[in-house]
């Protein structure tokens, strides 16, 4: 990074440095010459390089070298900025993590894969238990704090291929593909347990002295055929997991 940011500018500056001296003051040279003289010649060649042209040669010179430095300089800083926006638009500001924007875009695409390959892919959708209970008794600060580290344990938990966005609040949404109901349901207790285990702060004020998820699970294709019925399907078993008492998974 450190290093292109400084090669970029020192090569296209001596690029357009050489183009001025080279190139702009002759071809100025030469355009003087056809419009005043009407006259076509070679002569200006060697005159643009003499001392008498000296002064002008060295102002296209300079002109080259800052262009040559901005063009050094500009698409490099550009493609920075553009990278810097591609992440940031992708990006939960709370958690770090994907944001709903991404999950739609990715999980559309996982879908489609699935589908021109016959394979399946999972969706888990999870929800802190009595979030705002605990919002309600330590304030929304530490609500925050607790959601960042709950969003860093599960994004750690997970393995690639698998994703995991922010859906909404305190809802995150995990993608695994070619993955069937069998190997989802070990991977969502996994995440259940793992929450489940953690020390997080102030966990015991909660209802049943700890921090949990309930997670509900949907599989493609059996469960739903398009990005909308799988989040359905996945939302359903979450509230049955709810109305089951909570820290539990449900399977769509
Ligand atoms: P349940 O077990 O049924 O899920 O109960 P709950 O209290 O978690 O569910 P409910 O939907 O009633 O409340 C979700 C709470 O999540 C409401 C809101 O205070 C909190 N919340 C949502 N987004 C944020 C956030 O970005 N920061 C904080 N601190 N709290 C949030
Ligand atoms: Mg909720
Ligand atoms: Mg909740």
């Amino acid at each position: 990074m450190k290093v292109n940011l400084i090669k970029l500018p020192v090569i296209y500056g001596t690029a357009g440095a050489l183009a001025g001296y080279f190139l702009l003051h002759p071809a100025s040279m030469f355009i003087h010459q056809y419009y005043h003289d009407h006259m076509l010649g070679w002569g200006f060649l060697p005159m643009s390089f003499s001392g008498a042209h000296f002064v002008m040669a060295m102002y296209y010179t300079l002109i080259g070298l800052l262009a040559g430095i901005l063009f050094g300089i500009y698409p490099y800083r550009i493609s920075i900025l553009l990278a810097r926006i591609r992440r940031l638009s992708i990006t939960d500001d709370l958690t770090g993590i994907y944001n709903r924007r991404y999950f739609f875009q990715r999980f559309k695409e996982e879908l489609e894969r699935s589908t021109r390959y016959g394979r399946r892919t999972a969706l888990l959708m999870l929800d802190i238990d009595y979030f705002k209970h605990y919002n309600d008794i330590h304030g929304h600060q530490m609500g925050d704090s607790l959601l960042k580290k709950l969003a860093q344990l599960l994004n750690i938990s997970i393995r690639q291929p698998d994703f995991i966005a922010r859906y909404g609040g305190e809802e995150f949404v995990v993608v695994a593909p070619e993955t069937d109901r069998e190997k989802v349901l070990q991977l969502a207790e996994k995440l259940r347990s793992v929450i489940e285990k953690h020390p997080f702060l102030m966990r015991e004020s909660q209802p049943d002295g700890k921090i949990t998820i309930s997670i509900g699970v949907a599989v493609f294709p059996e469960d739903g055929q398009s990005v909308d019925e799988m989040v359905s399907k996945a939302d359903a078993a979450l509230y049955i997991a709810k109305d089951l008492g909570r820290n539990r998974v449900v399977s769509g």
